[in-house]
């Protein structure tokens, strides 16, 4: 009797299915993306470029992209294991984007807005000098339009190619959105997985609103780092979005499928335009 090779694998063509992370089932990737990126069978919510994100939040045809030449420079001529310089060039040639954020100001339902959108195949959608600039931009020419901001978090943090001017990023976005406040504009934070270090500690955190996809991990320091230093072992859940909505840090898990309603419906509350 012939028996099979369990380990004969099928030719299956590359490019037209995903295994899920979540529940390990195969999905074909027409489906999930007329799912918006998140298994039909499990819910997990696979991560988004920024142009995706665009394209389910935002209507089209109404956006216009702000500061879209701007480039990083490499300030410290920093060098790891590869120039900062090389990495640049090989992040803008696997994402074709010049930055890990894309902004603009365009319509989410029945509102115009300022956006701001992360994207995290880009070195970690990690903040450098140009990101924060990007950011404190589009939020200044909202401000001057008399128009709400949103921006969607997916980010690893802080850039440390550009140490210290990375972490200016942080007050010089914050001092924005402030300045937004006082202007009695809201901004609503959408966080998706991940959300960490000084982007989480900076922008992200800010909204009048902070919204996280599910599952979501948001934080600062990763939790290996907080059960080394507290020599405690943390509960189940840490630092996800569910866990983060039972202890006050964020205000709503929201499925991918809702967040466009969602914002909509928030900014009815929260602005005359
Ligand atoms: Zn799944």
């Amino acid at each position: 009797m012939a028996v099979k090779n369990p380990k004969k694998k099928k030719n299956v063509p590359e490019g037209l299915w995903t295994k899920c992370p979540g529940c390990t089932q195969i999905i074909f990737n027409k489906d999930l993306e007329k799912n918006l990126k998140v298994c039909p069978k499990c819910d997990y919510h696979f991560t988004l470029s920024a142009r995706e994100r665009l394209a389910q939040l935002c209507l089209k045809k109404t956006f216009v992209e702000l500061d879209a030449h701007m480039k990083p420079c490499d300030p410290l001529e920093f060098n790891d294991l590869k120039k900062y310089k090389d990495r640049l060039k090989d992040n803008t040639r696997k994402s074709g984007l010049n930055e890990a954020i894309i902004t603009g100001i365009g319509d989410i339902g029945r509102h115009r807005v300022g956006v701001g959108l992360l994207d995290f195949s880009f070195l970690g959608g990690s903040m450098g000098s140009v990101v924060g600039e990007k950011i404190a931009r589009m939020v200044e020419k909202a401000i001057a339009k008399r128009l709400p901001v949103i921006i969607v978090s997916v980010s690893g943090g802080a850039r440390m190619q550009e140490s210290i001017l990375s972490l200016m990023q942080m007050a010089k976005t914050c001092a924005a959105l402030a300045k937004l406040g006082e202007n009695k504009l809201p901004y609503i934070s959408i966080m998706a997985n991940p959300t960490t270090g000084g982007v989480t500690a900076s922008f992200s955190m800010m909204g009048d609103v902070n919204l996280a996809e599910p599952k979501a991990l948001i934080g600062f320091a990763g939790p290996r780092v907080i059960e080394q230093t507290i020599r405690q072992q943390l509960p189940a859940g840490f630092q996800r979005s569910e866990f983060l909505v039972t202890h006050g840090m964020v205000d709503m898990v929201v499925e991918r499928r809702n967040l466009k309603d969602t914002i909509d419906k928030l900014l009815d509350y929260l602005y005359k335009g």
